[in-house]
């Protein structure tokens, strides 16, 4: 087990926004995080990522406790947030953000990963010396991607990634999901566009007030009329 999460109890003051939920990922795996807005999916991820610490439960990955880590020992771990809004420097060049990326590291690498970083993304070479904030939004949710992998993942969290693109950049966006689950990172994908997510996950579970109320294969999570009537608004 990759990512092996127990009772996980995530608050802010009174408001219990994750109650309880046990969730894995299997090395290699895809697994998806669904659930209707408020149910605590964000929630559940900054805990996940330490940027809010939880209040009960256990976090492990590949076996190392790390739910009372900071953040900096969850990426330096291998756990990457990629977050909801993709939370890029818009003052920044593209270039200075993929750095970002990499603080964590140690060795002289770095530079071999941003040119196969921008191999991968056209769009983010030729634009590589202007800010940020030329990017449309698809590029930006590419370049929260790519400064996610300039720290070498071994898993990456991705926070409701198709919010707000255009339906080309979605398909494009979960391509290069399937393509860096093909190149060995594992993916915990919280999302809204429930149809998309199914399809490239093999399990999912649904979060319901906080709660993880239901766990199954993605091909019967698809299958299962009533949730996605009752909770999914058919994605
Ligand atoms: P969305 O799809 O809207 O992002 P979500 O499933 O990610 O929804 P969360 O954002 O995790 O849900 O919210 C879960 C609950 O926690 C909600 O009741 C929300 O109002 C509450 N909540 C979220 N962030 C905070 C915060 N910083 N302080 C207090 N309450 C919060």
């Amino acid at each position: 087990m990759l990512l092996d999460v127990s009772r996980l109890d995530v608050n802010y003051g009174r408001t219990r926004a994750v109650k309880q939920v046990s969730l894995s990922v299997r090395e290699g795996e895809i697994v998806t995080v669904l659930g209707a807005n408020g149910a605590g999916k964000t929630s559940l991820l900054r805990g996940l990522q330490g940027a809010v610490r939880p209040a009960g439960g256990k976090i492990l990955f590949d076996g190392t406790d790390l739910t009372q880590a900071p953040p900096s020992a969850r990426v330096r771990n291998g756990m990457m947030l990629v977050p909801e809004g993709r939370q890029i420097f818009v003052s920044m060049t593209v270039h200075e953000n993929l750095l970002m990326g990499s603080y964590m590291r140690a060795d002289a690498d770095v530079s071999r990963d941003m040119e196969a970083i921008y191999d991968r993304f056209p769009n983010l070479a030729e634009r590589r010396n202007m800010k940020a904030s030329v990017l449309s939004g698809g590029e930006q949710q590419m370049l929260a991607i790519g400064r996610a992998l300039v720290g070498r993942p071994r898993l990456i969290m991705l926070d409701e990634p198709s919010l707000g693109l255009s339906p080309l950049f979605v398909g494009k966006l979960f391509e290069l999901i399937l393509e860096l689950n093909k190149s060995g990172i594992s993916i915990l994908l919280v999302e809204q566009n429930t149809t998309m997510a199914l399809e490239v996950a093999s399990r999912g579970y649904v979060l319901e007030l906080g709660s993880a109320v239901l766990e199954d294969d993605a091909a019967a999570l698809s299958n299962n009329t009533a949730l996605t009537e009752a909770y999914l608004g058919g994605g």
